[in-house]
């Protein structure tokens, strides 16, 4: 597990700025305390009062049966989360702007709740024509555009669980998604921006359809208008059954549990894993954070600039934000397209209060240097958020002084796909910050940090991040597999849910999350399962076996070192490294290519076959092994290797 550095454990408290605490919500570390007492002591009336945050058609009466590792949240409640998005502002904010878009190209459009609504009702009833339904999965393969989320309320607006697929994504990894969820109907568009080029999505879409017998139908928005393959039997174009569905479109009233969607996390292990979320507990959490944690006002404009594709883009571009009525800006493209200074470009073009991005994007802006910022009036900005991995203590303050110029509280968020929402994270007007920690669990969160059975660690001393009591938004199972979920996040830490993160507390009890205990890459925020990479590896067919690690960069957060061994009679050289890279790319997206492949004539394994990744990202960082290899059946083979390393540089 991962050592920390104790020098950070001393950064010095950073408390709110008065000002930002005079009108916040929550204005103190005491009243924080209050709040996260009374949630502690008596948790089901805590949520039980909170359930007023959303509208529901029938109240529910039960807040919580748990029959570990089961949940089931406010259960015998009703309500549509589309109506709580979008149907329950109308009456006095109809036309309250809900999203403002920009592409990558510059093009922009706007729609108030209103003309959302509208919009969201009309595919509701193109999705009914097509003959889906209550509880039907449907894949969304989109880029960032105001369809995308259009389609996902449309999805719940009649009960039919959403599937997005994030657009960097090759046709074989769709194709298992799309495999796994059972998916009828997809919905993508002729193609997206990113840094100018043209992504094929269609095309795409058609590869990983060939595979996908489940799929009636493709529903295509027009983005590009470039001419793209067609199946008339099969394709339909978005902008010709939206406008001639009808207008108004029922939002029926739904169970509390029933699902909402299905979201995959990279996985460690080959099979993509499905996470599952449901309606009320969901939204509830996620409504209440967004209110809490980025302490929204009826006057902010607030940009969380990840990619709808991964959860943040779920819980704090959708259904979060607007549930609470907010204006959400949303871009297309890439940050530094066609310059670094594009994010501040969209901030000072929309009057930006609230931005929320992801560590690694922090870190690529800092590297870029001030000068990109300071070209831009970024004074309407009163608050700033982290969030994907741990943020290195400079960056924080980088952002903080540079971006935030000291003024705005920066809230780090610690969350994952399957906690649904936030739940450790500074409340930006009560908790003094410490750069490079998610700082205090939110009222009604019971983190902890604790040894393998599940006894709590020391100060400063490495451990298992655990939470230790369900909460609304938690995953109810990963989707057809029962067993993994209960394996893999009840199974480990007696009495407890799993985080698979590491990390310590403080003196003060603060949270320092060190990263994931398993084998997952993020590269520049994208999240990349080892096994998936290997698989890709594998498949080519001048490769025997592979095992994937990563090392630290700078930028990236994280860069991709692959170990391969070839098959008997295929020598190593310079072009078969590129045509592994471009084959594991078009398997599974750019965004996976290794940073290094390395020709292993053999991989380190344990005794019972398992390949030791531990000693190869040793290797990757370092150079050469010390750590244990007692357990090795073949001690040359690392030898070997890190022997090569030394004659290729
Ligand atoms: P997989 O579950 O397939 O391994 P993933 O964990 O990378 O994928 P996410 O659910 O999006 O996918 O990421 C959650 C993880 O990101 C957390 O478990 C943690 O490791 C990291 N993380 C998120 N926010 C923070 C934060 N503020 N500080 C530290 N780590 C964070
Ligand atoms: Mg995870």
């Amino acid at each position: 597990m991962a050592e920390f550095d104790p020098k950070v454990l001393a950064e010095r408290p950073i408390s709110p700025p008065a000002e930002f605490s005079r009108q916040a919500r929550v204005k103190s570390l005491d009243e924080y305390r209050r709040l996260y007492q009374r949630a502690v002591d008596d948790p089901e009336s805590y949520w039980a009062e909170q359930v007023r945050l959303l509208d529901w058609a029938v109240p529910p009466t039960r807040v919580l049966e748990w029959n570990p590792p089961f949940a089931r949240w406010f259960y015998d409640g009703k309500l549509n989360v589309a109506h709580n998005c979008l149907d329950r502002h109308l009456a006095d904010k109809g036309e309250k702007v809900a999203l403002l878009w920009e592409g990558e190209d510059g093009s922009q459009r706007r729609f108030t709740y209103r003309e959302l609504h509208e919009q969201v009702c009309r595919f509701a009833n193109v999705l009914k024509s097509l003959g889906i339904g209550r509880g039907d999965p449907v894949a969304l393969y989109m880029p960032l555009i105001p369809e995308l989320p259009v389609a996902m309320l449309a999805c719940a607006r009649i009960g039919a669980v959403h599937s997005v697929v994030f657009g960097g994504f090759s046709a074989p990894a769709l194709a298992d998604r799309i495999a796994d969820a059972g998916a009828r109907l997809l919905v993508t568009a002729d193609g997206g921006y990113r840094r100018g080029k043209l992504i094929a999505l269609k095309e795409a879409a058609d590869a990983a359809l060939a595979h996908c017998p489940t799929v009636e139908k493709c529903v295509v928005v027009r983005r590009t208008g470039k001419p793209i393959p067609w199946q008339p039997d099969r394709d339909l174009w978005w902008h010709e059954l939206v406008p001639r569905a009808a207008p108004h479109c029922p939002a029926e009233p739904m169970e509390a549990e029933q699902p909402l969607f299905i979201l995959y996390t990279s996985g460690t292990t080959g099979k993509p894993k499905g996470v599952l979320h449901t309606s009320g507990g969901y939204l509830l959490q996620c409504t209440w954070s967004t209110r809490l944690v980025f302490d929204l006002r009826e006057d902010d404009v607030y940009w969380c600039a990840a990619d709808i594709g991964w959860v943040t883009g779920h819980s704090y571009v959708v259904y979060g934000p607007l549930s609470n009525a907010a204006t959400v800006v949303l871009y297309e493209g890439a940050p530094d397209y066609p310059q670094r200074d594009r994010t501040w470009e969209i901030v000072e073009r929309y009057k930006v209060t609230i931005y929320y991005g992801s560590a690694t994007g922090i870190r690529s802006f800092m590297a870029w240097g001030d000068e990109w910022v300071s070209r831009h009036n970024l004074s309407s900005l009163r608050l700033l958020g982290t969030v994907g991995e741990p943020i290195n203590p400079e960056a924080w303050k980088w952002y903080h002084r540079v971006v935030g110029k000291g003024r705005c509280p920066v809230v780090d968020t610690w969350w994952q796909t399957e906690t649904g929402s936030i739940l450790i994270s500074p409340l930006p007007g009560a908790t003094p910050a410490k750069p490079g920690s998610a700082t205090l669990p939110l009222p009604g969160v019971v983190a902890d940090v604790v040894t393998l059975e599940g006894k709590p660690t020391r100060p400063g001393e490495t451990g298992y991040l655990i939470i230790r009591r369900p909460w609304p938004s938690m995953l109810r199972t990963i989707f057809g597999d029962d067993e993994r979920y209960r394996r893999d996040y009840w199974g480990r830490i007696p009495g407890a849910y799993f985080t698979g993160d590491a990390a310590q507390r403080d003196d003060d009890g603060y949270f320092w999350v060190l990263g994931r205990v398993d084998d997952v890459i993020k590269v520049a925020g994208h999240r990349l399962s080892t096994m998936e990479i290997e698989s890709a590896l594998v498949s080519h067919p001048a490769v025997a076996e592979s095992a994937v690690v990563a090392r630290p960069d700078e930028i990236k957060g994280e860069a991709i070192v692959a170990f391969v061994t070839l098959r008997a009679g295929v020598s190593p050289d310079s072009d078969l490294r590129n045509r592994l890279s471009d084959h594991v790319a078009a398997m599974i997206g750019a965004i996976a290519r290794p940073a290094e492949i390395r020709f292993a004539q053999g991989l380190p394994k344990t005794r019972s076959g398992k390949i030791m990744r531990r000693l190869l990202r040793e290797l990757a960082q370092k150079g050469t092994v010390s750590g244990d290899t007692t357990t090795l059946e073949d001690l040359s083979v690392i030898e070997r290797l890190a022997q090569q390393k030394g004659e290729e540089e």
